[in-house]
């Protein structure tokens, strides 16, 4: 390996997600396993402007492998979008000696790093954290398989008192631009409907599918609608919809928000940042740059950082047909 890298900065940027520390952790211990000194950067891109550093060694991630949010805080730094903001970060990074980072975020965090890369010629990798699972050259990015677990258990409870009561939920779930947490969550859950922004499933057929479940005899149901649904109206307008077309239903709304973004991680999650973080640390040290780590069908690859960016990771449309059996 080459010996160039002696000193890694590992931050987190953009939304936190779970799995988040357990990926912080696995980089600064495989730092101390290859002799590397590692410094963690705190509040994202921000911190790295103004020097918030710490040096991390491997005591000092004990206990956060099983804890929600991210122990280096997250920010969203303006003044990183700005050439003399980034000037200043790399005026700082090299003061401290710190020769690459390690990035853990979303697409506008690879954006940054991208950037920085270009113009200073500047070791950088990333690691996915995001619970949208949106980006490309990954089948799941860290904190995704945590939210769908937590969507699965709270629209089980909201099954209870929909049954109860014979009422039809509209479950809203994040996801402006990707439909992932929606359809596999909808389909975990029992969902009836899943509305997801990269399909138009059409009012009509909406109220076709309602009519039909209360005709077999259903007696409660769960329409998962995802932020970005493109039906093109908020849960609250459906609800209206609904109820002034098919009086026979009383419908309520339940928005599950930033609860998703919460919570220990699930051990999907923690295996994946260990996975991802180890990958990081050392293809930093064969050489590499500028490239995402991510997992494609349980092996873990590099994605240049570009196509990570500028892709997506697609729906399986099979999921879809899946669903649209499952709620006959
Ligand atoms: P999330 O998925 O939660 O939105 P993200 O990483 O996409 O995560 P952003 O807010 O888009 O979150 O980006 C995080 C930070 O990355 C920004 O606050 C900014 O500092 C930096 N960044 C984003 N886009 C750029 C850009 N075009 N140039 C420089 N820096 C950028």
């Amino acid at each position: 390996m080459s010996k160039s890298i002696t000193k890694i900065g590992v931050l987190t940027s953009g939304g936190d997600s779970p799995g988040m520390n357990a990926a912080i952790r696995s980089v600064v211990r495989t730092c101390a396993f290859h002799n590397i000194e590692c410094i963690g950067i705190y509040r994202g891109y921000q911190g790295m402007i103004e020097g918030d550093f710490k040096e991390m060694g491997p005591r000092s991630v004990n206990n956060i492998v099983n804890k929600g949010g991210t122990v280096l805080k997250s920010a969203r730094s303006v003044e990183f979008r700005t050439p003399e903001g980034r000037k200043k970060a790399y005026e700082k990074l090299t003061e401290a000696g710190i020769d690459a980072f390690i990035v853990i975020g979303g697409d506008g965090s690879f954006t940054g790093a991208e950037i920085f890369n270009n113009e200073y010629n500047f070791p950088v990798m990333g690691i996915p954290g995001t619970i949208d699972n949106d980006i490309f050259g990954t089948s799941h990015t860290l904190g995704y398989d945590t939210a769908l677990n937590t969507v699965v258990d709270v629209i089980d409870k909201i099954r209870d008192t929909a049954s109860s009561h014979n009422r039809l939920f509209f479950v809203e779930v994040m996801g402006r631009d990707a439909g992932h947490i929606a359809l596999n969550a909808g389909i975990g859950a029992g969902a009836e409907e899943i509305l997801i922004p990269e399909e138009d499933l059409g009012l009509e057929r909406l109220l076709e599918s309602l009519r039909k479940s209360k005709a077999s005899g259903k007696s409660s149901s769960i329409v998962v609608v995802s932020e970005g649904d493109k039906i093109g109206k908020s849960v609250f307008e459906l609800k209206d919809y609904v109820e002034e077309n098919l009086p026979e239903y009383e419908v309520r709304v339940s928005v599950l928000g930033h609860m998703q973004r919460g919570g220990a991680p699930s051990c999907f999650d923690r295996v994946l940042a260990s996975r991802l973080g180890v990958k990081a640390v050392e293809s930093l040290l064969e050489g590499k740059s500028n490239f995402m780590v991510g997992i494609l069908k349980d092996v873990i690859e590099l994605t240049p950082l570009e196509q990570a960016i500028k892709g997506e990771y697609p729906i399986d449309l099979e999921l879809v047909r899946v669903s649209d059996i499952m709620s006959i």
